[in-house]
């Protein structure tokens, strides 16, 4: 026994199995003073031959052992993630260089890849970021005309796309990006975050870089719900008095911002960011702004001078198209604010055939992303029309937006996404409307044959 550990201190030891020359035989000296056995070669070139890899990966770092021999497989992988980095820096490269604007029509060209319907929006917002650019890279201190900022404020209902356009433009931009809640927000002092804690956000999107802050997107998300309380008996801590601690912010100054945190405290480090190129966009639903708006129109046509029919606005549902910074005013807006707000247009509630639209035609259209996934499966994902049709209609009756498809769909898809890929015969599968009222099953193509069955439990 002692004999034989002697002999293994002194014996060479295959770097993989472990066992000692008198064992398994004569070794292979490779470089790094690593022995192989010829076993293990054997079964490492036979592993190669096969085009994989894995019972060397197991031993981690191995390899690299056989780069002197100038393995092909591993000098193929080498590639493969010099590749995958290079495309990944690709991928970083914005759409759109804020330094080299496009014209607005090819920003609204982008927007269109993702965003459904909103024309007059995605105009707007486009005209918006190609002014709000230019005059951050062009304008010098010395020149005559100053050109004010191009803020936006948003009107449309919930799941109408206010979020969504605006992170779509931040993605085309490659600029960081800040979502806060006004309702979240209360005057210096009280309970909740200061208004100054949405630039902390913004230099937190970007990886505290204050120059990348800089020239970043704030949006502001229910803007309408700090509207100014009408008979507010109290002070107004997280209505009026928080549009009030907006405005240097939307106008630009040098705002004194906590790093890494969302309040100021004597522990957190402090950073100066200023605001002055900094696009801000607030949104909100303003549904009550709807019946102001209204009054207004009804009040005009009541004078007789354009005789309108008294209800002619009633049913009009894309009423917030017609609202005037005066309506605003009224809804609760302060005048002060309003006026660092230059750009407002509004987004319309989306319909049957918009919803329809939504869930198959965009980029990364819901439908698509499950098609894709089906598809690693080798399995082929089709909705039927009318399947598509009655998601559309489910989704409106829950008034709110394309919010609700991915949730109704999520549901739908639920057993198909469990049951398909235990049957590897499955070629297609079509979601038909019987499936999607509850009333029957999708229809399944076999591989092998045309011939289509119901498999799944409706
Ligand atoms: P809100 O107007 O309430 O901010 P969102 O922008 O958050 O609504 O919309 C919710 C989701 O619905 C988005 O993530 C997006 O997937 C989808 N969506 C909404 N509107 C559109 C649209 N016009 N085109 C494409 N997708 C949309």
């Amino acid at each position: 026994m002692g004999e034989n550990d002697n002999t293994k201190g002194t014996e060479e030891i295959c770097y993989i199995c472990r066992r000692t020359e008198s064992k398994a035989g004569k070794m292979i000296h490779i470089p790094n003073n690593i022995c192989i056995c010829q076993d293990c070669m054997q079964k490492t070139f036979d592993t190669m031959n096969q085009g994989g890899f894995p019972y060397m990966d197991l031993t981690g770092g191995m390899p690299n052992m056989f780069s002197f021999m100038g393995n092909s497989a591993s000098q193929e992988k080498v590639k493969q993630k010099k590749e995958k980095k290079a495309k990944k820096k690709k991928k970083q490269q914005p759409m759109i260089d804020i330094n080299h604007m496009p014209m607005p029509h090819i920003i609204k060209a982008h927007l269109d890849e993702y965003v459904i319907g909103q024309e007059r929006a995605k105009k707007a917002i486009s005209v918006a970021v190609y002014n709000h650019y230019k005059r951050v890279s062009m304008q010098s201190e010395d020149d005559e005309v100053i050109i004010e900022k191009s803020n936006m404020l948003m009107l449309g209902p919930t799941g109408s796309g206010k979020t969504y356009l605006v992170k779509t433009l931040a993605e085309l931009l490659h600029v960081p990006l800040a979502i806060t809640d006004a309702t979240s927000l209360t005057e210096a002092g009280y309970i909740g975050d200061d208004v100054e804690s949405v630039l902390s956000k913004l230099l937190m999107a970007a990886d505290n870089d204050v120059e990348r802050a800089e020239h970043g997107i704030i949006f502001i998300d229910e803007i309408d719900k700090i509207a100014k309380k009408h008979n507010a008996h109290s002070r107004d801590v997280s209505g009026e008095s928080v549009q009030q601690g907006l405005l240097k912010l939307l106008e630009g100054a040098d705002v004194e911002v906590p790093v890494g945190a969302t309040s100021k405290n004597a522990m957190v480090p402090m950073q100066t960011v200023n605001t002055s190129n900094i696009l801000f966009i607030c949104g909100g639903a303003f549904s009550e702004l709807g019946d102001v708006i209204k009054a207004r129109l009804n009040k005009r046509s009541s004078i007789g001078f354009y005789g309108d029919l008294k209800d002619k606005y009633d049913k009009d549902y894309d009423i917030l198209s017609k609202a005037t910074a005066e309506d605003l005013r009224e809804f609760g807006m302060i005048p002060e604010f309003l006026g660092r707000l230059p750009m407002i247009f509004s987004l319309k509630e989306l319909d049957k055939e918009m919803l329809i639209r939504v869930l198959k035609e965009p980029k990364n259209a819901i439908i698509k992303q499950y098609q894709k996934l089906l598809s690693y499966d080798a399995v082929d994902l089709q909705f039927s029309e009318d399947a598509l049709e009655l998601i559309a209609e489910k989704a409106q009756e829950k008034k709110t937006g394309a919010r609700a498809l991915r949730a109704l769909l999520e549901d739908f898809m639920l057993d198909i996404m469990y049951e398909i890929p235990k049957d590897e015969n499955i070629g297609r599968v079509v979601i038909t409307k019987e499936y999607i009222e509850g009333k029957g099953t999708p229809l399944i193509e076999m591989r092998t044959s045309t011939h289509t069955q119901a498999l799944l439990p409706s």
